[in-house]
């Protein structure tokens, strides 16, 4: 052990000994463990690990940060750690194990950690035939995606998740734990649910849940040669479509790697996946148009909501990604040929998948007192992502992203979804001026010296 390290932990050494969790620094062994976020990508140097075993723990690295100069980056489990850039003078706050998940299978109200992940909750309402606003991905923390809005397979017909949040347990930057909710500390309850969680760092949150054991759900797809047709007539099915189906439109070019499908390795697809929350026989036909278009596979049925996170294919575990997203106001035809320009059967593009889910219904009207993001604008939200499998991939993808985002320019709506941004981007683009205003009485009020930092700051 160098000087240099062993200075870097005795600056610890009295944080160290109030936590019942573990503070990890360079001078570690188990420092790159401690330091690895989900996505892969992200070379995270923080001046320190904070592992918080529960709340007090949170209080404890708080008020060290404060009293130190240091701010306090929260952290779940790192998918969107792209963002964050340089972490000198951060304390890394991992929340990963605080991992309760508790069930009110009458007040139908499920409360977890803020280190639990989405499929962590499905398995639990699973045996309840209860179904949350859960993200595409099993292995998303539930409090990133909560405090950054939620788009999920019953977003159409329930909203964003955020809107069915009714309780944050935190703790503030002057190291007080709090209970938000419409009652108490409103102003933060309010920021909390979908201004991202720059205000205060949440250690547990209670959100509703849905009755809906079973949905009608899958994935077809076709060979990425008909990507014009389908994607013309992917709209023209979405104009009217039932707020019950929540469907995604996808062109994806599916890696060789062994441990994925044979029928899926090294191919492209243009594809539709989703979830449609019907009887069997209304759901099929509410899908007939799409299957009259003969697809190549058809995996769409009946599906426990507790299997909906196998539907995307998202990766089921960390890899090294680098993506971005926008909101479309409409898939036009010219919207169409631009994004087949960059990303169709012809194009040449590092980008893995190009998403573009459905909004509408549900999601696109303002939630009764809703939070800082109460619903989302526009016709489609798109992300699109590469897999950085060698350092000198991130310029490509790089550039593929600001291409993609530039041939659609015309149809993108003023405001993102912070949660698909992995890049930085200004505040301004996730809210607008009213709001992203009062996010920031809410930010001053709570944090005046700015403690807490997270992947997209309110500028
Ligand atoms: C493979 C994949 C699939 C995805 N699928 C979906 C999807 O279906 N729908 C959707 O809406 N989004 C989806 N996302 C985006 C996802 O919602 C965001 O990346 C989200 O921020 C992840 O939260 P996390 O806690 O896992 O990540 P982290 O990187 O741990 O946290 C991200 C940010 O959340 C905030 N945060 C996390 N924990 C706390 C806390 N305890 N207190 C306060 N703030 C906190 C901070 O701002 C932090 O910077 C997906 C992303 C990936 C990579």
């Amino acid at each position: 052990m160098s000087l240099t390290e062993t200075a870097v932990s005795d600056r610890f050494r009295d944080l160290a000994a109030r936590l019942t969790g573990s503070v990890v620094t360079a001078a570690d062994q188990d420092w790159d463990a401690a330091r690895q976020a989900w996505n892969l990508a992200a070379d995270q140097r923080p001046e320190s690990v904070v592992v918080a075993a529960d709340a007090p723990d949170v209080v404890a690295a708080v008020q060290f940060a404060a009293a130190n100069g240091l701010r306090v980056v929260p952290q779940g489990t790192g998918h969107l750690a792209g963002p964050l850039g340089d972490l000198s003078g951060v304390l890394l706050l991992r929340t990963a194990a605080l991992r309760s998940v508790d069930v009110d299978p009458d007040a139908l109200t499920v409360r977890v950690g803020a280190g639990v992940v989405w499929g962590e909750v499905t398995a639990a309402l699973a045996p309840h035939g209860l179904a949350a606003l859960a993200g595409s991905s099993p292995d998303v923390g539930v409090a990133g995606y909560m405090t950054g809005g939620g788009y999920s397979w019953l977003a159409r017909e329930h909203g964003l998740g955020c809107t069915a949040v009714t309780a944050f347990d935190v703790v503030t930057a002057d190291g007080v734990q709090r209970h938000a909710t419409a009652d108490e500390e409103p102003d933060l309850f309010w920021a909390l649910r979908g201004g991202g969680g720059n205000t205060a760092i949440v250690t547990s949150l209670t959100f509703g849940v849905f009755p809906i054991p079973q949905v009608y759900a899958g994935m077809i797809l076709y060979p990425i040669e008909r990507a014009d047709e389908v994607l013309h007539a992917y709209e023209r099915w979405t104009r009217d479509l039932t707020e019950a189906a929540t469907t995604c439109v996808r062109l994806v070019r599916v890696p060789p790697m062994p441990d994925i499908p044979e029928f899926l390795r090294g191919k492209a697809f243009v594809g539709v996946d989703g979830a449609i929350d019907l009887p069997d026989d209304e759901a099929a036909a509410v899908l007939q148009p799409l299957r009259d278009l003969g697809p190549a596979i058809d995996t769409f049925g009946p599906l426990p909501t507790a299997q909906l996170g196998m539907l995307h294919m998202d990766p089921p575990g960390p890899v090294p990604g680098l993506g971005d997203g926008l909101i479309l106001t409409d898939l036009t035809e010219g919207a169409i040929e631009a994004l087949l320009d960059v990303a169709g059967p012809e194009a040449q593009t590092a980008l893995l998948a190009v998403d573009l889910r459905h909004l509408g219904g549900a999601v696109a009207r303002p939630a009764e007192q809703g939070g800082a993001l109460d619903h989302l604008a526009g016709r489609f939200l798109l992300y699109a992502v590469g897999v950085v499998a060698d350092p000198a991939l991130v310029p490509v993808i790089e550039r593929d992203l600001a291409t993609l985002r530039a041939a659609l320019e015309p149809w993108t709506e003023p405001i993102d979804y912070a949660n698909f941004r992995e890049v930085k981007a200004d505040a301004t683009r996730f809210f607008g001026p009213e709001t992203l205003d009062r996010l920031r009485a809410v930010k001053a009020h709570y944090d005046p010296q700015d403690v807490i930092r997270t992947a997209h700051p309110l500028g």
